[in-house]
C-alpha cells in the first residue's frame, strides 16, 4: 500500500487531512451516503473495458510506471455469440469485417484473372466455403486474443476476466464468469466499455435476428439476407455477403451513410446496386417471424407511403447502430453524472465530472467511433495521467473508410458541411471521374470512381476535405489525411508529383471546379 497523498494528480480537487504522521488528500465528493477518502491504492489505474482506447491507455500506462488493472468481460449476444480479450474491433468489428471485405474481393479476383490469361478450372462453379471461411477469420481473432494476453502478462498488466462495476469512486467490484466477486482500488478510473448493436423494438428482433456480434462467427451460410439500417455496418456487411454470392437486401430508413458527403455515398450505393443489392428507401422494419421451414418473414413499413411489405430471407441482421455499455457500471457510485440519455459519457477532455474518472473510445458521447480514435485518446490521457502530458485528442479531421464493394475514404468535411459552415460562395470543389489502370482488364464498370477535394475559394484554397471513392480507399487517404492536418492547400496538391499510376494519384490531378461546369470525366488514361 503506497501512501498517494503527494502525487495525488487531483490535489486542487481534494481536501487536506490532518493525521499524526502526514497530511492525506481526501476527495470528498459526496456520493449518497458515501464520502470517499483516499489514501492508498491497489492500482494506479484502472480500466474498464480491454478494447482498443482501454488497452492502448493500460499499455501506456506502464510504460510510464502505473500500476495498471484492466477488465474486460464480453455478455453474449442474444444469439450466444461470446468472445475473448481485445474488444469490438478485433473480435467483431474491423478485423473480422476486414477479412471478409477481402473474401469478397478475391472471389471477384478469381473471375477477373481469367482475363489477364489465367487458367482458372471451372471459373463458373467458383463459390465460397462459409464454414472455411469463418474458421480462417475465427482462428485469426483467437490468436491475437491469445497475444493480447500474453502482451498484458508480460507487461504486468493484471488482466481481470470480470464484469466491473462502481462501488465507490474509488472500488471497482469484478463479477467474474461464476459469479463470484473480487474488489480492487484504484487511483484512477478510466471507463472504456464501448458499445454492443442496439436491437429495434419490433416483434421478432432478439428472437430471430443476428447483428454483427455474430455474422463473422454464423455457424451457417447465412443465406438470402435481410439488412436492417444503412450506416457502415449495413453497408459494409451487405457489401461483402453479396459478393460472397449471398442475396443482400438492405433497409435505408432517411439516407444511407448519414452525415457523410451525400454524393459519395450515393455512388457508393449505386455501385452496389449495380452489383446485385436491392435497396429499400424509407423503410423501417415492422416485424420479422419464424416460418415453418425455420426461414424468416420480415415486413417492412414505407415512412412516407405507410404501405408494408415482406419477404422471407433466411438471414434478418440488423445494423441500426450501437449503444454504450454505461448501464451496468453503476456509475452514480462513482459520482459520474455526465451521462446523455443514450447512455453515452460526456467528457469533452475524456475527464468526467469525477475528476479521477476518465472514458475514451465508443463510449464517449458525440465523438467517432473509430478504433484508431480510441487508441489514439487512450494513449494521450496515459501521458496525461502519469507522464505529463499535455496533449488533449484532436477529434477533428480523423480520416475514415467504408469498406463497401467499391470502398469510400474521406477526411474533413463534407461539402454539405462545408457549405453549412462558410457558404457556397466561399468554397471552390475540384472533382473528377478517373478511370483505375486494374480495372481496364476486364472493362469493369467505372462510372462510380470519382474524387473531390472541396476547398476554400480564396488563394491558396485550403482544403476542408477530401473525398474518393474507389479501390484501396483507405491507403489513398491515409496519407492524404496527414497533409490536411498540416493545412495542405489545392495550390500545394496541384504541385505534388503523382506515381502513376495508381489510383491515389488522381488527387495530384484534380483540376475541374464544379462551378466551371466543365465535364469531370476522364480523357485517357494517361492524359
Ligand atoms: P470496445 O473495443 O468495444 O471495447 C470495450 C470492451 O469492454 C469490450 O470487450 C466489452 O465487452 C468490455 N466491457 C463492457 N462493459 C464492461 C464492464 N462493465 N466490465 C468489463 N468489461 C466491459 N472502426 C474502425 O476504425 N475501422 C473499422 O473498419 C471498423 N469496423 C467496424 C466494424 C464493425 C462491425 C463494428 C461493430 C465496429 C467497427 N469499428 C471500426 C468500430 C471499432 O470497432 C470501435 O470504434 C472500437 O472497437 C471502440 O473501442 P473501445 O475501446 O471504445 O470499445
Ligand atoms: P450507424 O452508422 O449509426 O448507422 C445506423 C443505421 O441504422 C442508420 O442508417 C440508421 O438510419 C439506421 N437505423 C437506426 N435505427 C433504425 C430503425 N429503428 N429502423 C431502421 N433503421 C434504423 O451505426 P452502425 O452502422 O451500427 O455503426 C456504428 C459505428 O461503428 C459507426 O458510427 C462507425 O463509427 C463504427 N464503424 C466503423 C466502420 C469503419 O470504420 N469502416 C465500420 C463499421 C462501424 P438513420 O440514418 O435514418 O438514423
Amino acid at each position: 500500500m503506497n501512501p498517494v497523498s503527494d502525487s495525488c494528480p487531483h490535489r486542487e480537487a481534494c481536501c487536506q487531512f490532518g493525521r499524526s504522521d502526514k497530511i492525506i488528500y481526501g476527495f470528498l465528493k459526496e456520493v449518497g451516503t458515501n464520502v470517499f477518502v483516499h489514501g492508498t491504492y491497489d492500482y494506479d489505474l484502472a480500466v474498464i473495458g480491454g478494447g482498443s482506447g482501454g488497452l492502448a491507455c493500460a499499455k501506456e500506462a506502464v510504460n510510464h510506471g502505473a500500476r495498471v488493472a484492466v477488465l474486460d468481460y464480453v455478455t453474449p449476444s442474444p444469439l450466444g455469440s461470446k468472445w475473448g480479450l481485445g474488444g469490438t474491433c478485433v473480435n467483431v468489428g474491423c478485423i473480422p469485417k476486414k477479412l471478409m471485405h477481402q473474401a469478397a474481393i478475391l472471389g471477384e479476383s478469381i473471375h477477373e484473372a481469367v482475363a489477364y490469361g489465367w487458367e482458372v478450372p471451372a471459373v463458373g462453379d467458383v463459390k465460397i466455403n462459409w464454414s472455411a471461411l469463418t474458421e480462417a477469420v475465427q482462428n485469426h481473432i483467437k490468436s491475437v486474443n491469445w497475444v493480447t494476453r500474453v502482451d498484458l502478462r508480460e507487461k504486468k498488466i493484471e488482466y481481470i476476466n470480470g464484469l466491473g462495476s462502481f462501488k465507490d469512486p474509488h472500488t471497482i467490484v469484478a463479477t467474474m464468469k461464476n459469479g463470484s466477486k473480487k474488489e480492487l482500488t484504484a487511483r484512477n478510473i478510466v471507463i472504456a466499455v464501448g458499445g454492443r448493436p442496439i436491437y429495434p423494438d419490433i416483434p421478432g428482433a432478439k428472437e430471430y435476428c443476428i447483428t454483427s456480434d455474430d455474422i463473422f462467427s454464423l455457424a451457417h451460410p447465412p443465406g438470402k439476407t435481410l439488412v436492417v439500417g444503412a450506416g457502415y455496418i449495413g453497408l459494409e456487411c451487405a457489401g461483402f455477403l453479396n459478393s460472397l454470392g449471398y442475396s443482400a437486401t438492405v433497409l435505408v430508413r432517411s439516407v444511407p451513410l448519414r452525415g457523410f458527403d451525400q454524393q459519395m455515398a450515393g455512388l457508393v450505393v449505386a455501385e452496389m446496386e449495380t452489383r446485385g443489392v436491392t435497396f429499400h428507401r424509407r423503410a423501417v422494419p415492422v416485424s420479422v417471424e419464424k416460418m415453418e421451414n425455420g426461414q424468416l418473414k420480415a415486413r417492412w413499413m414505407n415512412t412516407e407511403t405507410k404501405e408494408q411489405s415482406e419477404d422471407v430471407f433466411d438471414t434478418v441482421l440488423l445494423a441500426t447502430g450501437r449503444y454504450a455499455l454505461t448501464a451496468d457500471l453503476n456509475l452514480p457510485a462513482a459520482g459520474v453524472g455526465c451521462v446523455a440519455p443514450n447512455g453515452k459519457i460526456v467528457a469533452a477532455t475524456e475527464q468526467t465530472d469525477a475528476p479521477h474518472v476518465f472514458a475514451v473510445g465508443d463510449v464517449l458521447q458525440d465523438r467517432p467511433e473509430l478504433t484508431p480514435v480510441a487508441i489514439h485518446a487512450g494513449r494521450l490521457l496515459a501521458r496525461r495521467l502519469f507522464a505529463g502530458g499535455q496533449q488533449q485528442m484532436d477529434y477533428d479531421n480523423i480520416a475514415t473508410t467504408i469498406f463497401t464493394p467499391l470502398e469510400y475514404g474521406c477526411v474533413g468535411l463534407s461539402e454539405e458541411e462545408a457549405t453549412r459552415r462558410h457558404g457556397a460562395d466561399s468554397l471552390e470543389v475540384y472533382h473528377a471521374f478517373y478511370k483505375p489502370t486494374e480495372f481496364f482488364i476486364p472493362q469493369r464498370n467505372i462510372r462510380n470512381c470519382y474524387l473531390k477535394a472541396v476547398a476554400l475559394r480564396e488563394a491558396p484554397q485550403r482544403i476542408l476535405g477530401l473525398h474518393f471513392v474507389g479501390p484501396v480507399a483507405g491507403e489513398v487517404i491515409q496519407g492524404f489525411a496527414a497533409a490536411i492536418k498540416c493545412g495542405i492547400t489545392m495550390e500545394q496538391l496541384m504541385n505534388t508529383v503523382g506515381i502513376h499510376p495508381t489510383v491515389a494519384e488522381e488527387f495530384t490531378r484534380l483540376n475541374i471546379t464544379k462551378r466551371s461546369g466543365k465535364d469531370p470525366n476522364p480523357a485517357s488514361c494517361c492524359s
